[in-house]
């Protein structure tokens, strides 16, 4: 699984970082960048998956399952 998050969509909710702290780091200002280069271990997938709800303006992207 592959995750991409959109920078012109997100809204500094900080959703992802809470869901899925392993894959989802925020910046000072609490915009989400993905963890290394968006890849997600398997133990991490469920997590992830979480994030993607939980974004409230859907900014989250999965590029492969
Ligand atoms: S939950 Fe969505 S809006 Fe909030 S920081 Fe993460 S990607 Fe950005």
């Amino acid at each position: 699984m592959k995750v991409q998050v959109d920078s012109t969509k997100c809204d500094a909710y900080g959703l992802c970082a809470d869901a899925a702290p392993q894959v989802f780091e925020l910046d000072d200002f609490g915009y989400a960048a993905v963890r290394n280069g968006g890849v997600v271990q398997d133990e991490d997938k469920a997590a992830a998956e979480e994030a993607v709800r939980a974004c409230p303006v859907q900014a989250i992207r999965v590029l492969e399952d």
